[in-house]
C-alpha cells in the first residue's frame, strides 16, 4: 500500500527546475547514537541523478554522513527508485547493496526551503508555477522509506518580519510536528530545528526538545536572516550555541565556502550541509583551500587525494567521470578545511569576500561551454532569449 501510494504521489509533483546542494566532513559521533555525522554533510542526489549511485561516488567514503531530502524523492522520475519503492526495500539497502558503505549515515531532510526558495525564486522571476507542496504525510511516507539513520523533523521557516501570532502558529506546528515523527523515529535518531531568532522561541523550543530527549539540533532559518540582518544573525547564532552546549549543533545553508570557518571555528557548530560545493563542481572550480579556481589553472598531480589521482587534463570535463572526481577532490578539501584553524573573521565582514555561490551560479550561465548547466540554468536561458 506505502508503496502505491508514495509511487502515485511522485508521478503528480510537478517539477520544473533541478538543482544540486552539497558539502563535505570529517566524522564525529553523536552522544547516544551508534552512527556518526561529519562536520560537512554534503547533499547526495542519489534519487534523481543515477551518477550518485555509480562508482566513485557510491563507495563514498569522504564524509560520515550525507543529507538527501524527501523533496529529492518525489521530484524524481528515475525508474531505479520505483524498483526500489516496489520491492519493499528501504533507501538506505538499496544503495548498501549498490556499495554505499552501510556504516555511512543517511541524513534525510523534507527540502521544503528547497521548494520555497524555488517558489521565490527563478520560478518566479520566469513566470512559471511551481506546483510542489509536500504534506506532513507525504514526508512521513518518504522518511518510512528511506531506512535513514538520521531524521529532521518537519519545521516551518520562521522569517524576520513574522508577527507574534504567526511565529506562535508556526512554533505549534513545528511542535506537533516532532510529537508525531517521534512515533515512527527514535528520539536518538531525531534532528530537531531551531527556528525564530527572539531569545524567548529559542529557549521555549530548546526546552521542548529537551522534555523530549531530542540530543541533536539543527538552526534554521539562516539565509532569510543572512539576508535581513546579519548582526542579529551572528547574535542568534552566539545565543543559541551556548544555550545548546551539550547538544551536537548542525547549521543549514553554508550559502558560500568563506563562511565554513565562520560557522565551524568562531561560532563552534557541529555540522553543516551545503549547496556551493556543487554548484562549484557544476561551473568547474576545484578548491585550493577555500579559494575555488578554474578547473584549466589546476595541476591535479599537486594533490592526492583520491578525486584528484582519477583526474587528467586528457579527459573530457563534460564527463560524467570528470564531474564525480572533481567533486571528490572539492568535498574532501572542504573537508579538511572543515578541521582547520583560521583566523575567523566576523560575520559582517565575510559577505564582502568575493566568492559566493551565487557568484559561481552567475559565471557558470556565462560560460557558453558549460556542460553541466542545470535544469534551472537552462531555464533561465530559455527565459532570456524569449
Ligand atoms: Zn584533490
Amino acid at each position: 500500500m506505502k508503496a502505491v501510494y508514495i509511487l502515485s504521489i511522485r508521478n503528480t509533483v510537478m517539477e520544473h527546475s533541478a538543482s544540486w546542494r552539497i558539502a563535505g566532513g570529517i566524522g564525529l559521533r553523536v552522544k547516544n547514537e551508534s552512527h556518526k555525522l561529519s562536520r560537512l554533510i554534503p547533499k547526495f542526489h542519489f534519487c534523481s541523478v543515477p551518477l550518485f549511485r555509480e562508482e566513485p561516488l557510491i563507495n563514498w567514503t569522504y564524509t560520515d554522513a550525507v543529507l538527501f531530502t524527501a523533496y529529492d524523492l518525489y521530484r524524481s522520475h528515475d525508474y531505479w527508485l520505483d524498483e526500489v519503492v516496489n520491492s519493499g526495500s528501504t533507501l538506505k539497502d538499496a544503495l548498501v547493496n549498490l556499495g554505499f558503505p552501510k556504516a555511512n549515515s543517511l541524513v534525510i531532510d523534507t527540502g521544503v526551503f528547497e521548494i520555497e526558495t524555488k517558489k521565490a525564486g527563478i520560478s518566479k522571476e520566469l513566470g512559471i508555477d511551481v506546483n510542489i507542496e509536500l504534506s506532513k504525510a507525504q514526508i512521513f511516507e518518504a522518511y518510512e522509506l528511506s531506512g535513514a539513520d538520521f531524521f529532521v523533523a518537519p519545521d516551518e521557516i520562521i522569517l524576520p518580519l513574522d508577527g507574534p501570532e504567526r511565529v506562535k502558529e508556526k512554533v505549534d506546528i513545528i511542535k506537533s510536528n516532532l510529537i508525531d515523527l517521534l512515533d515512527i523515529v527514535k528520539a536518538s535518531k531525531t534532528i530537531a530545528v531551531i527556528q525564530g531568532h527572539e531569545q524567548e522561541i529559542v529557549d521555549d523550543l530548546l526546552d521542548f526538545y529537551r522534555e523530549n530527549k531530542i540530543g541533536c539540533l539543527a538552526v534554521g532559518g539562516v539565509i532569510p536572516l543572512y539576508h535581513y540582518d546579519k548582526e542579529l544573525l551572528s547574535k542568534h547564532l552566539s545565543y543559541v550555541r551556548k544555550a545548546a552546549k551539550s547538544e551536537w549543533l548542525h547549521i543549514f545553508g553554508l550559502s558560500r565556502m568563506s563562511l565554513l570557518p565562520y560557522y565551524l571555528q568562531q561560532v563552534k557548530l557541529d555540522s553543516v550541509d551545503t549547496s556551493a560545493l556543487t554548484y562549484l563542481t557544476a561551473g568547474r572550480k576545484y578548491l585550493v583551500g577555500l579559494k575555488p579556481i578554474p578547473v584549466r589553472l589546476v595541476d591535479f598531480d599537486n594533490c592526492t587525494c583520491p578525486g584528484c589521482r582519477a583526474l587528467s587534463k586528457e579527459m573530457s570535463t563534460r564527463s560524467v567521470e570528470f564531474f564525480a572526481n572533481l567533486y571528490i577532490h572539492n568535498v574532501m578539501t572542504a573537508s579538511l578545511e572543515s578541521m582547520k584553524k583560521y583566523d575567523t573573521p566576523a560575520l559582517r565582514d565575510v559577505q564582502t569576500e568575493k566568492e559566493s555561490a551565487t557568484q559561481v551560479k552567475t559565471e557558470q550561465r556565462n560560460n557558453n561551454e558549460s556542460g553541466w548547466m542545470t535544469a534551472e540554468e537552462a531555464l533561465h536561458e530559455k527565459g532570456k532569449n524569449q
